[in-house]
């Protein structure tokens, strides 16, 4: 499948221009128009690159950027920014924060076309974490596979994604609220009882005596880090 390049760009024209010149480039793009918005898409997505205006309404690029760079889902995207002419201070800022290069506008479509594939071509050995094994538990997130024990797990896609996501993190206690909007998107917030649901589904797959989802009570759950390969 052609690789996902997201868009984060407020300007309607700019953003067509954009997606247009990516397409043209045979890759898939998805567009948001605020910093919420290219959050959630970029947690629901999973994109291989991100276009990043640093000047957006509501949370500006460099914020959206400091929150992709603290999340081991989205560590690693490469990720381009674009800035106003004549803002160092901007381009600064956003190395400072994790951007892997940056375009100054006006800048040429073709260029960040040949940016976004040079990005992407350093990115791809990088990309070994496509698999993560804690324990017994391994996930496979480029095939979308997992299993406990050697044996195959079936699961829904929001179960893959929410037990890939404490995977990557071991050990770390997520909220719910912060499962919701890491995992659902930002739509759901509220709705604290869906990551209860899941979890219990998913604790029904892995074998409820494998203890591999712990609650962490008044603060939400974790993965064990060293899951109990068998529990009898
Ligand atoms: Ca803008």
């Amino acid at each position: 499948m052609p690789e996902l390049v997201l868009v984060i760009e407020d300007e309607k024209e700019i953003r067509d221009l954009v997606k247009y010149n990516l397409e043209r480039a045979g890759f898939r793009v998805a567009t948001a128009a605020d910093g919420e918005q290219g959050l959630e898409a970029a947690y629901s997505s999973r994109p291989d690159a991100l276009v990043l205006d640093l000047m957006l309404p509501g949370r500006n690029g460099l914020e959206v950027l400091r929150e992709l760079r603290s999340e081991p889902a989205t560590h690693d995207l490469p990720v381009v920014v674009l800035t106003a002419r004549g803002a160092e201070m901007d381009k600064l800022l956003g190395f400072e924060q994790g951007a892997d290069d940056y375009l100054t506008k006006p800048f040429s479509p073709r260029e960040l076309v040949a940016r976004i594939k040079a990005l992407l071509r350093r990115a791809r050995p990088d990309r070994a974490e496509a698999v993560i094994e804690v324990g017994p538990l391994r996930i496979d997130t480029l095939a979308r596979a997992a299993s406990f024990g050697g044996e195959a797990l079936k699961l829904t896609l929001r179960e893959f994604d929410l037990l890939a996501f404490l995977a990557h993190q071991p050990g770390r206690v997520f909220s719910r609220e912060e499962l919701l909007r890491k995992v659902w998107g930002y739509d759901y917030l509220g709705e604290t009882r869906t990551v209860d649901v899941h979890v219990r589904r998913l604790r029904v797959k892995l074998g409820e005596t494998h203890r591999v989802i712990e609650t962490v009570t008044g603060a939400g759950y974790k993965l064990a880090s060293q899951p109990a390969s068998s529990g009898g």
